[in-house]
């Protein structure tokens, strides 16, 4: 890994405006499996399984929802030093934001401002109503969970409730997707980290950083699907890697 680290350090040194575009990897070092890792959440359960159509359709879908976030580790998970490198960057105004697919809340919750952070696929900490307005902290909703409402109803309307990220099936947020394209254009450089760059079109925006002249560095424990892209690939667990960046550059 070292060579590659000093080469990317180099690479990313005098860079004033760098984008990090961040995937399920980036929290494993918080506790929460990644999807199509080692030991991803997909070696275990069929992700065909839980599209949008099914959870509206099927009682059980959504039982098994509510189960599994509840058994994720996601409300319990703290973030670790690649979300805290993140923040020393921003604090020394190298980083003008983080994309990322993560529906976690760990950049923030280690200091990163909202306005920093572009949540592509959504937030878990949030439970909407599918046909009215309503909507509340999943921990409000999970209570319910716990008290043996299996599938949980919007208490205003009766309608489907569902935790306010995207599932395969449903439309990408329009405003996240602008943010994100903006920043893709602005930036000097692009940072991937912890993402099998495989999940499209959310994996459009480190290519359009890339496109419109940006540097491109991935930093990711195995291959992804952009490494003949990159120009230069850390293959590292994120936590140190991030950690070397930020102490070289800041
Ligand atoms: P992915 O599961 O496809 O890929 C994760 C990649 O990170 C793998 O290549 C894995 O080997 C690598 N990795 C794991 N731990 C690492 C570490 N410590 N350091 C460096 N690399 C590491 O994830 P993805 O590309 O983000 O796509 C999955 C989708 O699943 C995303 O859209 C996201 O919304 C969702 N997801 C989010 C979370 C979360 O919010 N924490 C968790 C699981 C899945």
């Amino acid at each position: 890994m070292k060579p590659n680290l000093d080469r990317a350090i180099e690479l990313l040194r005098g860079k004033e405006r760098l984008l990090a575009f961040t995937g399920a990897g980036i929290s494993t070092e918080s506790g929460i499996p990644d999807f199509r890792g080692p030991d991803g959440v997909w070696k275990r359960v069929d992700p065909a399984e839980f599209t949008f159509d099914k959870y509206v359709n099927r009682a059980e879908t959504r039982i098994r929802s509510w189960e599994m976030r509840k058994q994720s580790g996601v409300f319990e998970a703290k973030p670790n030093a690649a979300h805290r490198a993140l923040v020393d960057l921003w604090v020394a105004g190298l980083l003008s934001g983080v994309v990322t697919q993560n529906i976690d809340g760990l950049h923030q919750a280690a200091g990163l401002p909202d306005e920093a952070v572009v949540e592509l696929h959504g937030n878990v900490q949030r439970v909407e109503c599918l046909e009215c307005e309503a909507g509340w902290p999943t921990s409000v909703v999970m209570a319910r969970v716990d008290a043996g409402e299996g599938d949980p109803r919007c208490p205003e309307c009766g309608g489907l409730i569902k935790v306010s990220v995207i599932s395969f099936g449903q439309a990408m947020p329009v405003l996240e997707m602008q943010r994100a394209s903006e920043l893709a254009r602005r930036s000097d450089a692009v940072l991937a980290v912890g993402s099998t760059l495989s999940v499209y079109p959310a994996a459009y925006v480190p290519l359009e950083a890339k496109q419109t002249g940006s540097r491109y560095v991935i930093v990711n424990q195995g291959p992804t699907e952009q490494d003949n892209l990159a120009d230069v690939i850390v293959d590292g667990a994120a936590g140190e890697v991030l950690s070397a960046f930020a102490d070289a550059l800041r």
